[in-house]
């Protein structure tokens, strides 16, 4: 069995094979930190963190590098409008980089709770300006690029290939470019390597084109070469970036290096709520902590972590993952089966008194039929919604087992909780390697617990006894409870 992925380049579904064997490397579009992560995050980084143990299932040393966008990603996607960070520090009256901290670390905080396992690497726009600076005069040298009022702008017709991975016409570029302002560009579709600062733009450098700052796409370009060097096996991100960004970080590396960059294109398809598009500004988005929490009017409930990762792996990454309270709950009740039938499994194994090695003749098959059905979905373009099957498949069989009366093997329990272990915690990353022996209710319980405590401090602090209420707040600190009084509410969250 060889592992088959979808690359978008070719259009077609291809044979993996890295080009140094036994070790990948891979780069996926980091998040562009001016907000909290979205579901839209949730979804792209949970499956390239599948992708990545996946392929250290199949012995593969991953090395997976994954940006933080922190400077040069304007409003517009393109070339218009402010920059992100730069307009969300005004709004918060911060400096940039206290808005890119903040926003950095609710991302790590979200990612890890949702178990996905952070990059070898997060290198940030910033802290590469130089290399940018570099690939600008590159572009400029073998006169892929022009220098126009401070600006560095790629040129579009001087690089036949540009719209190989949108499959976009140059042509079509051209009717719909027009509209746009071209300013000081010769064509309106060349877009900028690197930009000139206005006087109040917060973040800038200084260039051989006088003060400025990169382009998007630049970043993208010049931090994979150097962390994986040219080419690499795979450039992973959200289908929405595959024109400007995606096409354009392409071009400039082909242009100034030569050759090829990334091998095989991976791309997510996007997220809806209640089948709408999700937009910040039709105000149709659930951010991460909002679905942790249920506080999202879409939302009837909170959805534990690992739900919401079981969830977004129940659809395949190639496919539109469509958020609904309803969709969510079912999948609540559907990870709740299977993890009740992990901590039996468990708890069974841990009430043996003596170990006896052998495994059931009978279940063994249904082990090795689990593995193939599993392995085979995973190698069909990381099916995990087939994987996910196999493993529901199997947990039927394993309840089967355990509730009819004959005795099971300690054996047998260790391999059904291996195979739960490696399959269902390694690699999917949906079963964790503790389950607290209360079972699968014991997380909903502190749950409730904790809300019954704010409530109570709310009832409190409606009484003005604010005694009462700082001594709830303090004790629940004390115990690693923090928790935090918004607009909207008390939120709260572990602090150990
Ligand atoms: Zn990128």
């Amino acid at each position: 069995m060889t592992l088959r992925v979808y690359n978008y380049l070719s259009r077609q579904e291809e044979t993996f094979e890295p080009l140094h064997p036994g070790f990948v490397g891979m780069y996926v579009c980091g998040p562009t930190v001016y907000g909290d992560a979205h579901i839209g995050h949730a979804k792209a980084y949970i499956t390239f963190d599948v992708v990545h143990r996946y392929l250290e299932y199949l012995g593969y040393r991953v090395r997976y590098v994954q940006n933080i966008t922190d400077v040069g990603h304007l409003v517009g996607d393109g070339d218009e409008g402010e920059d992100k960070i730069g307009r969300q520090a005004r709004v918060e009256r911060v400096e940039p980089m206290e808005i890119v901290e903040s926003y950095t670390r609710n991302y790590f905080r979200d990612m890890d709770v949702l178990n996905v396992r952070r990059p070898d690497i997060s290198p940030r726009a910033s802290g590469h300006v130089p290399e940018q600076i570099e690939l600008a005069q590159e572009l400029l040298t073998k006169g892929h690029a022009y220098a126009s009022n401070g600006n560095v702008y790629f040129s579009v017709p001087s690089w036949p290939t540009y719209g190989k991975l949108s499959r976009r016409k140059v042509d079509d570029l051209e009717e719909g470019a027009r509209l746009e302002v071209a300013g000081d560009k010769r064509d309106p579709r060349d877009f900028a390597v690197w930009r000139a600062a206005t006087s109040g733009h917060l973040m800038q450098w200084n260039s051989p084109w006088g003060k400025g700052f990169p382009g998007w796409h630049a970043e993208c370009t010049v931090m994979a070469r150097k962390y994986l060097g040219l080419p690499f096996d795979i450039h992973g991100g959200g289908l929405e970036n595959i024109f400007p960004h995606n096409e354009s970080e392409i071009a400039q590396s082909e242009a100034a290096y030569g050759g090829a960059f990334a091998r095989y294109w991976l791309l997510n398809n996007m997220v809806t709520i209640d089948g709408t598009k999700m937009g910040k500004s039709q105000g149709n988005s659930l951010t991460v902590q909002q679905a942790l929490t249920g506080k999202h009017d879409r939302l009837s409930q909170p959805y534990s972590p690992m739900t919401v990762r079981y969830f977004i792996l129940s659809s395949h990454y190639r496919q539109t993952t469509d958020f609904t309270d309803e969709a969510l709950s079912a999948a609540a009740r559907g990870y709740e089966r299977l993890l009740g039938t992990v901590g039996l499994v468990r708890q069974m194994l841990a009430k043996q008194d003596s170990h006896n090695s052998t495994i059931d003749a009978q279940f063994s098959a249904t082990l090795v039929d689990l593995k193939t059905r599993f392995e085979e979905a995973m190698n069909n373009d990381f099916n995990t919604p087939q994987a996910l099957a196999a493993l529901f498949d199997f947990n039927r069989a394993v309840n089967t087992l355990v509730n009819s009366q004959q005795p099971v093997s300690s054996g047998t329990l260790e391999a059904i909780d291996n195979t739960y272990r490696q399959l269902g915690g390694d690699v999917l990353g949906i079963i964790p390697a503790e389950i607290s022996t209360q079972g699968a209710g014991a997380a909903g319980l502190e749950d409730e617990l904790v809300q019954i405590l704010i409530t109570l401090r709310t009832a409190a602090r409606k009484n003005k006894d604010y005694a009462t209420s700082d001594a709830i707040r303090d004790q629940l600190a004390a115990a690693g409870v923090i928790l935090e009084d918004r607009p909207d509410g008390t939120v709260w969250k572990i602090n150990r």
